[in-house]
């Protein structure tokens, strides 16, 4: 199992999850096998021990006794502490996150889906600058330890939109929020992220958040809205 240095020394013990039934970030089990980097998935975390049995011997990898206890431990130090039964103190978890290739791509390529069915229009400049600004000083503002670089997907959001800007590739990483890449819906006006946004999500922002802010606004004052 990949441990920190920290983990090893300070936290020995296997993490439990405080339920099993409860899906955690980013709404589905996922398990990324330290043994081969395969990502496994699953709607319920049963489901996802079974996949991961299966891919280990069909691969010939050792499954041992209690790999369950490890898949849970491997999840609980992706997550936030809220999730975990009995967190240690001060459980740092934005810096365990691992956000995985396959989750990114997922959550942005919905913003590029409702910044095209909301119209293809951008937010002005200010309203661009001032979005950076609060994500880039968010401590949800992460990179991920699966993907050393977001210069593919920077590409990827570029070919879209047929522009960027090079100060925010600088400051803006992953929302650990919802996974999606932050150079992605800066650019979005609030129609298009109300596409890509599933409403269940506006309240796991915390309360600084733009976007949050922005889509628990009133109609009345969406209506008002230029971006
Ligand atoms: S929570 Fe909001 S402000 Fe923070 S990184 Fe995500 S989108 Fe940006």
């Amino acid at each position: 199992m990949e441990m920190t240095e920290e983990t090893k020394d300070a936290e020995p013990r296997l993490l439990k999850l405080k339920s099993k039934f409860s899906v955690p970030p980013p709404g589905r089990f996922i398990f990324i096998d330290p043994e081969d980097h395969f990502e496994n998935t699953g709607n319920t975390f049963a489901v996802l021990v079974q996949k991961s049995v299966s891919h280990r011997k069909a691969n010939g990898i050792v499954v041992p006794d209690n790999f369950p206890e490890i898949i849970e431990d491997w999840i609980c130090r992706q997550i936030p502490a809220s999730f975990i039964k009995d967190a240690p103190k001060n459980y740092d978890t934005v810096k365990r996150i691992i956000l995985t290739p396959t989750v990114v791509q997922k959550a942005t390529k919905a913003v590029l889906y409702g910044w095209r069915d909301g119209g293809r229009r951008f937010v002005d400049k200010d309203e661009l600058d001032r979005r950076i600004g609060v994500c880039s000083k968010c401590p949800m503002n992460v990179d991920s330890s699966s993907c050393k670089s977001c210069n593919g997907m920077f590409a990827w959001i570029e070919e879209w939109f047929g522009k960027s800007d090079e100060d925010a590739k600088k400051t803006l990483r992953i929302c650990r929020v919802s996974g999606i890449l932050n150079l992605s819906h800066v650019y979005v006006p609030v129609k298009g992220l109300e596409i890509a946004t599933a409403q269940h999500m506006i309240a796991k922002h915390p309360e600084h958040c733009w976007k949050r802010q922005l889509l628990d606004q009133t109609p009345e004052k969406k209506n008002a809205d230029t971006t």
